[in-house]
């Protein structure tokens, strides 16, 4: 600006200068021909007069570069011309001023002579003799004046330019100094120009408006900063340079970065090739997944392209642990093949015996044995049929209608209907506890106690002691199931739970276990959120607590 307004005076400087000038010279000009005129009528007058006294002796005399001299005789001939030979000179009775002359006496007059280039002021006068004296000078041309006015006109011009960039630096630095000690914050406070109080007035609109905005943008990235980092799954924005724009925590969390991360490139957080070619996959328009193993733990990645008005614009990565989904998902493969087989066992040989026996293929001292294995394999069918119902009822975890139980009766159940299988095994069952009553499905809390008792039975040696513990402690209801069986090694202890879990499966199937009571004395407990304890040893025994 201080340029700007340092040229503009200069150049309005200069203009007016100049223009100044031209008007002076002008004016200087046209007075300069007309003193010419009037010092051409004056000298003619005094050289007429010295004429007529003197005769033509003062033609010899006459010595003047100014003025030009010229003598005509009435009929026009020349008879003297002080630059020229007379002789020489054509007939001069049409020249305006000769002819004036001889009429009135006095004459005068001006032409341009193309060959000069110049204009001439002629006066003549007739003398007494009768001829014609003629008086003539050059008028003084634009060229010569100007080239006689040029050292003056310059040291003019310098004066007058050096003066107007000292003035123009001057009213430059002054006109921008209380534009330059405007207080930005505060504008409708600066009346140093009162001329820019509405440019002012609506600066200072746009600055509250921008600041408002700026506000709200503030506001809602701190609500998308608070909603992302609230999210269990990781959210990372790129661009489409792939630099990261924004990362939530929990995104930080897994690819462990801080908040560093956020305008580096992607690819050197995270620099699996797997990552980076779905990246650039989603960059092409195209959704990619995959799943990759991080800290223990299964993600599944999402990658989409983010775009405005057919542009790319950036990526968007979503991250999900899906361990759990992962788990269950094996879990579900898993249980699927192990139904099959559970059920397929039995099956194949309940038609085997069928078979023997269509055929007529057993003796008939074998027959009972044949159809009592097939009453057995269907009743275990049907007990695993009931298991695997009972099971899928839990994990559908709907809200079934509860009721009062007291666990001491539901023992006291259990103990009776396992009575014969503890007598079968040569073990004794005892029963030590209290009524404990609690709400919840009676059902569910019977399979509890019974499959907890009829492990501790199946898994003991004949002569040895199951002891179940039932009481209240600190408000809960503590149940104890103790044998002094096989026991189980501690890396089987968090497995047993699992669906079809055996530590010895041909153990487990020769005494008739399915691989499904504690994962139903699991899921049933915490259905009932309780907890479950397990205290085993080798070849000392087993106790099973669950706490409700
Ligand atoms: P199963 O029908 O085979 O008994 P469970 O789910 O009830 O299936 O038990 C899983 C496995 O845990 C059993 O196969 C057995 O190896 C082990 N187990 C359960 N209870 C006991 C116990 N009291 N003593 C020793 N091992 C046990």
């Amino acid at each position: 600006m201080t340029n700007k307004i340092f040229r503009s005076i200069i150049v309005t400087s200069m203009v007016v200068l100049i223009t100044s000038l031209f008007v002076a010279s002008s004016f200087l000009y046209s007075h300069f021909n007309k003193s010419q005129v009037i010092r051409l009528k004056e000298e003619l007058s005094i050289v007429a007069a010295s004429v007529e006294e003197f005769g033509d002796d003062y033609f010899d005399n006459f010595n003047s570069s100014y003025f030009r001299l010229t003598l005509v005789a009435p009929d026009g001939v020349v008879l003297y011309d002080s630059q020229t030979d007379a002789k020489q000179m054509e007939n001069h009775l049409d020249r305006e001023e000769i002819a004036e002359a001889l009429e009135t006496g006095k004459g005068s007059s001006n032409r341009y002579s193309s060959t000069l280039g110049n204009r001439t002021y002629y006066e003549a006068v007739l003398l007494k003799n009768g001829n014609v004296l003629r008086l003539s000078v050059n008028q003084i041309t634009v060229g010569v004046l100007i080239f006689a006015m040029l050292p003056a006109v310059l040291s003019i011009i310098l004066v007058a330019l050096l003066l107007a960039m000292v003035l123009a630096n001057n009213m430059a630095k002054s006109v921008v100094k209380p534009l330059n000690e405007m207080d930005i914050e505060n504008l409708i406070e600066n009346d140093n120009y009162e001329e820019l109080a509405p440019m002012i007035n609506k600066i200072n609109r746009q600055h509250h408006k921008i600041a408002k905005q700026m506000q709200e943008l503030n506001q809602k990235t701190d609500e998308f900063r608070q909603i992302t980092d609230a999210m269990n799954e990781g959210l990372v924005l790129l661009n489409k340079e792939g630099i990261v724009i924004s990362i939530n925590a929990a995104a930080k969390e897994l690819f462990e970065v801080d908040d560093s991360a956020v305008g580096r490139d992607f690819l050197s957080i995270e620099r699996s090739i797997r990552m980076s070619q779905a990246i650039k996959k989603a960059l092409e328009g195209k959704h990619s997944e995959l799943r990759e193993e991080r800290k223990g733990n299964e993600y599944q990645f999402i990658f989409n392209r983010i775009e405005s008005e057919g542009n790319t614009k950036g990526i968007v990565i979503l991250s999900f642990d899906i361990t759990e989904k992962a788990f269950a998902e094996r879990n579900r493969r898993e249980f699927t093949a192990n139904v099959s087989h559970e059920l397929k066992t039995p099956l194949q040989s309940i038609i085997g015996s069928a078979e023997l026996l269509e055929k007529d293929l057993v003796k008939p001292e074998d027959t009972k044995r044949f159809i009592d294995n097939i009453k057995k394999e269907a009743t275990r069918l049907v007990s695993l049929i009931n298991d695997i119902i009972d099971l899928s009822q839990l994990d559908e975890n709907n809200a079934l209608e509860q009721e009062v139980v007291d666990l001491y009766e539901v023992t006291k159940e259990v103990v009776e209907a396992l009575a014969l299988m503890a007598q079968q095994k040569e073990v004794k069952i005892e029963v030590d506890g209290e009524p404990c009553e609690m709400k919840g499905m009676r059902r569910y809390l019977y399979e509890i106690i019974y499959n907890l008792c009829d492990n501790a039975i199946r898994y003991s040696e004949s002569g040895s002691k199951v002891k179940i513990n039932l009481k209240k402690k600190n408000g809960s209801i503590v149940l104890a199931v103790a044998d002094e069986g096989i026991g189980i090694a501690p890396e089987h202890q968090s497995r047993i739970f699992e669906r079809f879990y055996r530590v010895d499966k041909s153990h487990s199937k020769e005494t008739g276990g399915k691989g499904l009571g504690l994962a139903i004395v699991k899921n049933a407990v915490a259905y009932h959120g309780g907890t479950i304890r397990i205290d085993s040893r080798i070849g000392k025994g087993t106790t099973i607590t669950v706490i409700f």
